[in-house]
């Protein structure tokens, strides 16, 4: 295996380089250098849990303990208080090692980084630490049967009860809601007059009484998300973040965190580039080239947009860094992340032809390909529809005039 050396490292960040390089070669378990199979070698961390491996268990315990799992996040709330460049250089030696992600979590993708900006002190204590170590699995309680994209339209009362609100209404398409401990929640508790000034921020545990979820089966033959239920769920006023009415703020904010997630399965993709996964599945000619005319042009086009994507990434994350990024370019990447990933597993249907069709064989590990390629419809809905992602970039980031 060769490192990518990033010649433009400083001589401390050499160290740093080396110090991480030497560090997970001797720390990251060989099963975890494996490209993962299925959903199923994800870790998503939580009280009931089950670790498909003692190297699944030992691999999150070890970057946990080091803050690896939440690199830049700070080290009194579990972090490794590491630079962006730190963090930076992390990633760069755990993909030249093949190291799988140790923990999969909407607390580190999502309600973390609201945290550090919304959350009071107490609440930070309390929950990044446990979100950094997997402790806790969390969930998103944002869309209703009658909100989705019009978000604002949500009815989930919360009504005042002096130090505790009792929480009553529906949520849909909670994912993993019925495996979640915890979830971060927006409810109305200003009256429902004041649309977007009427929203409130708070978390709960799923535990509480008055809760129940309700799995939705997906075409995939999966169930990964609910509807979610609320009957007089009590919620101390201590678990609400923000100002009570301001969760607007939160809920945005949160948002283009999920949307940088989102867009990053575009820049996520294949353990191999897709043209080298082609031409396993469809052979080469004498020239070494994919044997399909038409698919070749197809995953060359593909593949200039893979690397397009991956430079706009690098090109924000610098931005970002020097406070200069665009606050709406996560809509934008988030568009164009989620065409490409779904691009990505049409094209490699096409490659497998009719087997990539099959459905439950162990030759298949279980219609893989095709649940994937399923599962990836969802990504141009999920955090945002495609349609809405453009009408931000339109508004915000182009400023056209609206219609
Ligand atoms: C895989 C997956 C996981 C999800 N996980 C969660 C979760 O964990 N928690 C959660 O709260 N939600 C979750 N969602 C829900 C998701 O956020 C919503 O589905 C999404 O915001 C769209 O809302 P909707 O389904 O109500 O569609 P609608 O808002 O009813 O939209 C229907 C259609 O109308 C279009 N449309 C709507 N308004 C406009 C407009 N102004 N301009 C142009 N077109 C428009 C949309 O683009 C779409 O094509 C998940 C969804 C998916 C697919």
């Amino acid at each position: 295996m060769t490192h990518a050396i990033d010649t433009t490292d400083s001589t401390e960040m050499s160290a740093f380089r080396a110090d991480t390089r030497a560090w997970l070669a001797a720390h990251c378990p060989v099963e975890m250098r494996e490209p993962m199979r299925s959903e199923e070698d994800v870790c998503w961390g939580g009280r009931d849990w089950v670790f498909v491996s003692a190297a699944q268990r030992q691999w999150l315990q070890r970057m946990a303990e080091r803050g690896w799992t939440v690199p830049t996040w700070p080290r009194e709330y579990g972090g490794g208080g590491l630079s962006a460049d730190e963090a930076k250089v992390l990633a760069q030696e755990m993909r030249a090692l093949g190291c799988r992600s140790p923990l999969n979590s909407f607390g580190i993708w999502m309600l973390g980084p609201a945290l550090l900006k919304f959350g009071t002190e107490a609440q930070k204590r309390e929950h990044m630490p446990k979100i950094a170590r997997g402790e806790i699995r969390w969930c998103q309680g944002y869309s209703e049967p009658n909100a989705g994209s019009d978000l604002a339209a949500l009815a989930t009362r919360a009504d005042d009860h002096g130090d505790h609100y009792l929480v009553n209404g529906q949520k849909i398409w909670t994912s993993y809601a019925d495996k979640a401990d915890w979830i971060f929640c927006l409810v109305r508790s200003e009256g429902a007059a004041k649309k977007h000034t009427g929203i409130s921020f708070v978390l709960f545990d799923m535990a509480t009484p008055g809760v129940t979820t309700k799995p939705i089966l997906l075409i995939s033959g999966k169930s990964p998300f609910c509807e979610t239920f609320f009957d007089n769920v009590r919620v101390e006023k201590s678990n609400l973040v923000g100002k009570a009415g301001g969760g607007w703020d939160v809920a945005k904010y949160l948002l283009t965190h999920e949307r940088e997630m989102i867009g990053g399965i575009g820049d996520r993709g294949l353990p191999k580039p897709l043209g080298q996964v082609a031409a396993g599945l469809v052979g080469t000619d004498a020239s070494g080239r994919l044997n399909d005319a038409l698919l070749r042009a197809q995953i060359a086009e593909f593949e200039v947009d893979e690397a397009a994507f991956r430079a706009t990434m690098e090109r924000f994350g610098e931005l970002a860094k020097a406070r200069q990024a665009h606050p709406a370019f996560s809509s934008a990447l988030k568009y164009y992340g989620a065409e490409l990933n779904k691009r990505r597993h049409e094209l490699l249907m096409a490659a497998g032809g009719s087997d990539a069709l099959e459905w439950e064989s162990p030759r298949s590990k279980q219609g893989a390909a095709a649940r994937t390629w399923l599962r990836t419809k969802g990504n141009s809905i999920e955090g945002g529809t495609s349609e809405v992602q453009l009408n931000v970039i339109a508004k915000r980031i182009l400023e056209l005039p609206g219609a």
